[in-house]
């Protein structure tokens, strides 16, 4: 009998080719596992599903409480809403989390970046409410609770003491947004000042934070914020540290938790065999962690980090000519 079942959604574009990579990699480390396949996303419409959430994903996820994710595809300005959201929304995953390293041989800018992105995952602008109050006047409300602002604080707090972690910067716009922003800061204020006092807390008004983010990175530390300002500022951090293809993501509820990287389907290179499953498989890392796997955890960061240093077998997008599944050999190679 295999030790853990976990879901699997393969996704959209680039998607199969890095779950592909990832699984090999898991189950190659040793990792005892019975997959529970389920479509999401436009594929989910292509294998003739009514909806790109198939309510037997929903299930498969509620009953098994871990899954590992493929990114999907979401139309621009209409059709379906987005998967994600949903997915997020309707098992109450409310924490995203997307820790940001450099990593050894990705050349960038800077050397030392180490910080976690803690997002809102359920609320905000995300929240899919919008309107057309008269014809070519739109409305889109941004939702703050006192409640979901406060679980997203006390979540990054405990995460911060957990992790051993110093600061805790929230990046806010409560100038502007002063009762929706400023709630979310009221909140981050009070979990602050009444159970963590003891962790160094900041506050920062994002388009400054989105500057100083890009000059001296390493100077940040835990970064938390609500739903929109995390999407964005998490692609801005990927950019620092080698880009979309090495950095990972979960999404953490009470109930459940979903694994997936920080990219979407990369449309413009799917099919192609060619994209970093690095941010997949440093997810898979993330997800076996959560299980109580860290051993097998660490033999595939040691592993990928080893390919990383010799350099012989980078992706495209890190300079090198390796495809998506000569990079995961590699990684198995050297484990
Ligand atoms: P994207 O992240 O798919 O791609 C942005 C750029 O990064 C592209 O040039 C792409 O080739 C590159 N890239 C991304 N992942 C890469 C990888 N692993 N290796 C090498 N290069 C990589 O963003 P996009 O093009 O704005 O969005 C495409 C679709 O993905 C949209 O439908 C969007 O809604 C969706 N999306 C899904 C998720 C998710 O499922 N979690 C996240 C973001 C975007």
């Amino acid at each position: 009998m295999p030790t853990h079942t976990i879901v699997l959604i393969p996704g959209d574009g680039i998607g199969p080719e890095v779950m592909r990579a990832t699984r090999r990699v898991l189950e190659a480390a040793g990792l005892s596992v019975e997959w529970v396949e389920v479509p999401a996303g436009a594929s989910a419409l292509e294998q003739g599903m009514d909806n790109v959430l198939p309510q037997r994903t929903l299930a498969a996820i509620t009953a098994h409480k871990v899954a590992l994710k493929g990114p999907v595809t979401t139309p621009i300005g209409k059709g379906f809403k987005s998967v994600n959201v949903q997915l997020r929304q309707k098992l109450k995953l409310y924490a995203a989390v997307r820790p940001v390293r450099s990593l050894p041989n990705v050349k960038t800018r800077f050397e030392n970046v180490d910080m976690v992105i803690v997002r809102e995952n359920t609320e905000g602008l995300y929240s899919g409410i919008e309107n057309e109050v008269v014809p070519g006047v739109v409305t889109s409300l941004k939702v703050a609770s006192r409640d979901a602002c406060t679980r997203i604080a006390r979540y990054a707090f405990r995460f911060a003491t957990r992790r051993h972690r110093r600061k805790i910067t929230v990046f806010h716009k409560a100038n502007i947004m002063k009762m929706s922003d400023g709630l979310f800061l009221d909140c981050a204020r009070q979990i602050h000042d009444d159970e963590y006092p003891n962790i160094e807390y900041e506050e920062t008004i994002i388009d400054a934070g989105c500057m100083q983010l890009v000059q001296d990175p390493a100077k940040m530390d835990v970064l938390l914020m609500e739903n929109l300002y995390g999407d964005l500022v998490s692609d801005l951090c990927a950019g620092l540290v080698g880009g979309l293809g090495v950095v990972p993501g979960s999404n953490i509820g009470d109930d459940a938790a979903v694994f997936e990287a920080v990219h979407g389907s990369a449309p413009n290179i799917a099919g192609k065999g060619i994209a970093n499953p690095l941010a997949l498989i440093m997810s898979g890392v993330m997800m076996l962690q959560h299980i109580h796997e860290d051993a097998i955890a660490q033999k595939i960061q040691t592993a990928f980090e080893a390919v990383l240093t010799e350099g012989k077998h980078l992706t495209r997008d890190l300079g090198g000519t390796a495809t998506t599944d000569s990079f995961a050999d590699a990684i198995i190679a050297e484990m």
